[in-house]
């Protein structure tokens, strides 16, 4: 496997050269806005912890994310009136990575609401911010 390349565009965004939409942050993870979401409220959970995929994860790096990925997927499922949570992670290309630093996909979802495809439409900021509001205002 590759080695983990801190030129990705998450690794960027965590050292604050780049925007994000952001949900939450603590010393573990950063959450904000999927820029391309696939259903109304897809959030990413990215790890501090400088990663690649899940297969050259640190377990104990891990084990601190998965509680953080439960209480920010609860949050979303709340502000959207979910009825489901679908969670995604891609480990390198051929499994549809296309961004090479560790972090899941919370995608909020409702009954008869199809996922779009992985790479489609950017959304509105200001759509994405009113959204990362009403995440935020369900976080304990
Ligand atoms: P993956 O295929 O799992 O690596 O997914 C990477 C995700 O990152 C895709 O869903 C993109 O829409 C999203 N993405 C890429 N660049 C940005 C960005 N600057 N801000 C927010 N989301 C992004």
């Amino acid at each position: 496997m590759p080695a983990y390349d801190d030129a990705n565009i998450f690794a960027r965004i965590l050292r604050g050269e780049i925007p994000c939409t952001k949900v939450y942050e603590d010393e573990v993870c950063l959450a904000f806005m999927d820029i391309m979401p696939q259903v109304e409220g897809h959030v990413l959970v990215i790890a501090k912890s400088p990663s690649r995929t899940l297969l050259d994860a640190d377990p104990a790096a891990l084990s601190a994310l998965m509680p953080r990925v439960q209480r920010i997927g609860r949050a979303a499922v709340a502000a959207l009136k979910a009825d489901g949570l679908t969670l995604m992670q891609f480990s390198e290309a051929t499994a549809g990575q296309t961004v090479f630093h560790l972090h899941f996909h919370l995608l909020p979802r409702r009954e008869g609401v199809p996922m779009r495809p992985h790479e489609g439409p950017t959304a509105k900021p200001e759509v994405l911010g009113a959204l990362a509001e009403r995440i935020r205002a369900e976080l304990p």
